[in-house]
């Protein structure tokens, strides 16, 4: 099966839905306005754009309301800074299979709390398509915006079925070509991706990126890769439920870069000048950074990996599987795994100006 029909979040907004469980990248993507004003204020500071519509793009925007938070957010800038824009046209890119429906019906809404509040007219499109293809005619886009979407795959890397058996990403015991079959299909996929955009936006054009980064270089690290390392764990102790070949041959098409990978592949690919790098904690649970509970952010943690990582398991696995179970006892897990230590995921941000 194309990697285009597995990968897409739980849709609707159910209970395992994506645009219910998406709190931690929420969260994350707050920490990131300070770079996102900078960025769009330097930009109207110092490029002159013949157009009086501002064109961008939200790169794998999912199905839930993180999509048009951002959008408000971005709207409500232009306005503070008096950007001269009075139309925005906004693409709203993800691939064909993702929840697109779920996303209008908010967008309804949207244009009607927004056209009260701003005087700039706003105008939202679906783009369904893969962002490691090209989407937009040359030089039109004025801004590219992607959070937590760039750190998936375009696939699997390849060589992988018979050397990962028990794990599902790159794990202590995972071999040396795993590690670099990982590293080397992300510097493939993000070349292209920087390759694809440079074509698409207009020269002075900005892109803010935020995605799931690592801080250490040691990419098989359990401290920072824990979510899978014991999402495998369970899976394996669900054999009876789970197809033990299916399980074998199970990859996660994710790859989690240290900066420095994403810094050389920008240098490399060379359409853009890296123009700020931040990289910053996000807790497994953000709702309960004071008052840590364990369970509570253990079930909280499971919940919102499973928003995303269902859809891939459910297409993988040829047997019927109970998820509910699956996922109860993962979250069981990761809070034995709590009492040892308080993680957090790493988010990379990054604003880039195309030459
Ligand atoms: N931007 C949202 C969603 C992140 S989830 C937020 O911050 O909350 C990641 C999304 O990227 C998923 O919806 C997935 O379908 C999408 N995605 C993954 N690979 C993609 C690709 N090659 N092209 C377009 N979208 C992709």
């Amino acid at each position: 099966m194309g990697l285009n029909k597995i990968l897409h979040t739980n849709a609707g907004d159910g209970e395992t839905s994506y645009a219910n469980n998406s709190i931690v990248q929420k969260y994350g993507i707050s920490k990131t306005w300070p770079i996102l004003d900078e960025t769009l204020k330097n930009m109207l500071e110092t490029e002159r754009f013949e157009e009086c519509c501002f064109k961008m793009v939200d790169f794998g925007c999912a199905s839930g309301p993180n999509t048009l938070l951002v959008l408000s957010h971005l709207m409500d800038t232009l306005q503070d800074f008096s950007s001269g824009f009075q139309e925005i046209q906004v693409f709203l890119n993800d691939l064909p299979d993702n929840d697109f429906n779920n996303l209008f019906k908010l967008v309804q809404s949207f244009y009607q709390v927004k056209e009260t509040k701003t005087k700039t007219r706003c105008f939202i499109y679906g783009s369904p398509g893969s962002f490691y293809d090209r989407l937009f005619p040359s030089n039109s886009m004025h801004f590219v915006y992607s959070s937590y979407s760039i750190h998936w795959l375009s696939g699997v890397p390849e060589g992988l079925e018979s050397n990962n058996k028990e794990n599902i990403y790159i794990a202590k015991t995972s071999p040396v070509n795993v590690l670099e079959a990982y590293a080397n299909q992300f510097q493939r996929d993000f070349f292209k991706f920087l390759s694809i955009r440079g074509e698409e936006m207009i020269p002075g054009g900005r892109m803010v990126l935020s995605l799931s980064g690592r801080r250490i270089e040691d990419a098989s690290s359990m401290v920072e890769n824990a979510h899978f390392t014991i999402l495998a764990e369970t899976l394996h102790e669900m054999v009876v439920e789970v197809e033990k070949d299916d399980l074998y041959s199970f990859n996660v098409p994710i790859y989690i870069p240290c900066p420095r990978e994403v810094e050389t592949i920008i240098g490399d690919e060379g359409s853009f000048i890296l123009d700020k790098m931040d990289v910053f904690p996000v807790p497994w649970d953000p709702s309960q950074d004071e008052n840590f509970e364990k369970c509570r952010c253990a079930k909280f943690a499971a919940d919102s990996v499973r928003a995303v990582i269902e859809p891939m398991l459910a297409s993988h696995f040829s047997r019927v599987v109970n998820y509910d179970v699956v996922f109860e006892k993962y979250a069981e897990k990761l809070a034995e795994h709590l009492s040892k230590e308080k993680p957090s995921h790493f988010t990379i941000a990054i604003s880039l100006r195309r030459k």
